[in-house]
């Protein structure tokens, strides 16, 4: 027989501003496999830290985002947010789904032009356009998405000397009732700015107003926003209608709608309060159908979902390094990763399960990460069992924007593994080596030597 592990009795000390002794119980069952891989494999196999993706995941939730809102609107079309996950076999799923890219720099743009995306199905927006930038989407006829009255007189000039007309759409932001208001992008709606920028467009006749585009925040809790967002948004295209006798092609309602994951200091888990795809769906989808555009006149809604889609399908792998107690008593527990790798972790309380099995105690504990920085926690507070040097840990609901905003700082950025369909692993980004990372330095030659 086994002989079972040894575990010193423990008398907790109760803190207050957690929920109540049941609260958080689900943090602790453990987490083995992913997708019926087995984490520990997974960590032989490539090496600890590791982001792993589950293809799986990724596509369930595509369908149901797509479900949503085509079971309401007769035309809709999803476009990829690279910023949000650009790994190209990320992007890849997404467009075998038929999403389109939405891309925010010309470094984005020229990663989804390489991936295969028709030039005329990558919406560029974003308020840093170069003029090559600009050359390259109207040669390819690119959507872009005008941010501010300076690009629409730059895109104006460049469109001349191409000799074409190209088509655009403008941002708009507005008042959803959301504090504090998103306004630093694109034109106004309440002040007279979208009108300002519709009417020189279309007046100076240079370019082509097929669109109008919104992204109202990022995270958001509240479908009604999006209703009230919708709704301005139609009210703007049948004002052009009346005004100018033109139709407006699209309305690009953006992302934001929130994951599933926890913001800091709220109350309860967002796996509870995060509103579903069929909410936020309702709330836009009511909005363009009561707004009195003909049948045969309704825009295609774009929508530019980003964490919704992926946040649940990533999951990051790591070890505990070691354990110690603080000066107050409570445990500390140090994992080989940090905010270098898991930037979202300012944001949440991710969720966190042991990868193994282990009794039933458990405690209060600070999840710290490798880093020599004081910031550098993972977790505040998390209620754990008792982890050992060498055991496992997996955080959930990492997809969405860390593998784009993990930093390379103190140690190299892990391997990133795609679990498909078939339970197959893929490695789909080599984990970062001093090479890969000095290959863009140089060296003066009088620095190459020194004497010590
Ligand atoms: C970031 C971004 C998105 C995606 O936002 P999520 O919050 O990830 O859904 C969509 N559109 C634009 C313009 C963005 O900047």
């Amino acid at each position: 027989m086994k002989r079972l592990q040894y575990e010193r009795p423990l008398i907790q000390r109760v803190n207050t501003g957690i929920l109540n002794k049941f609260g958080t119980r689900t943090e602790f069952t453990p987490f083995t496999h992913i997708d019926d891989v087995s984490v520990k494999d997974l960590l032989q196999q490539y090496g600890s830290p590791l982001f792993v993706i589950s293809e799986k995941g990724i596509r369930e939730k595509y369908h149901e985002a797509v479900r949503a809102f085509t079971n309401r609107y007769p035309k809709v079309q999803f476009a990829w947010s690279y910023k949000t996950n650009y790994i190209n076999a990320v992007c890849n799923i997404f467009h075998q789904e038929g999403s389109w890219a939405e891309v925010v720099s010309g470094f984005e743009y020229n990663k989804a032009l390489q991936n295969g995306v028709p030039g005329e199905k990558i919406i560029f927006n974003g308020p840093d356009k170069t003029d090559e930038d600009i050359r390259s989407a109207i040669a390819n006829k690119s959507p872009l998405h005008i941010d501010h009255l300076d690009e629409l007189y730059r895109i104006t000039e460049l469109a001349e000397e191409a000799g074409v007309k190209p088509e655009v759409a403008i941002r708009i932001n507005m008042d959803t009732g959301i504090y504090p208001m998103w306004d630093r992008f694109g034109f106004n709606y309440e002040n007279g700015q979208a009108w300002d920028a519709i009417n020189k467009i279309i007046l100076a006749n240079k370019l082509e107003l097929v669109g109008l585009h919104c992204h109202i925040g990022t995270f958001m809790l509240s479908p009604s926003a999006y209703a009230v967002a919708a709704g301005k948004m139609a009210d703007l295209a049948l004002g052009i209608r009346n005004k100018f006798k033109k139709n407006i092609k699209y309305l690009d309602m953006g992302g934001g709608f929130a994951s599933r994951n926890t913001l800091k200091g709220s109350y309860l888990q967002g796996a509870d309060t995060s509103p579903s795809f069929d909410q936020f769906a309702e709330a836009i989808c009511t909005a363009l159908l009561n707004a009195g555009f003909l049948q045969d006149e309704l825009p295609l809604l774009i929508l530019e979902t980003g964490r919704a889609l992926v946040d649940e399908a990533g999951y990051l792998l790591g070890s505990v390094i070691s354990n110690k107690r603080l000066a107050d008593g409570r445990r500390a527990t140090i994992l080989d990763f940090g905010v270098n790798v898991l930037f979202t972790a300012f944001w949440y309380d991710h969720k966190i399960s042991p990868a193994q099995e282990f009794s039933h105690y458990t405690e209060d504990s600070v999840l710290y990460g490798p880093l020599c920085m004081n910031i550098d926690v993972v977790r505040e507070n998390c209620t754990l069992p008792p982890l050992r040097k060498g055991d496992h840990v997996v955080v959930h609901t990492v997809g969405a924007y860390n593998m784009t905003q993990w930093m390379q700082f103190i140690s190299l950025r892990p391997a990133v593994v795609l679990i498909d369909k078939d339970r197959n692993a893929h490695l789909i980004r080599n984990r970062e080596t001093l090479n890969s990372i000095e290959v863009e330095e140089v060296m003066p030659s009088y620095l190459k030597d020194f004497k010590l």
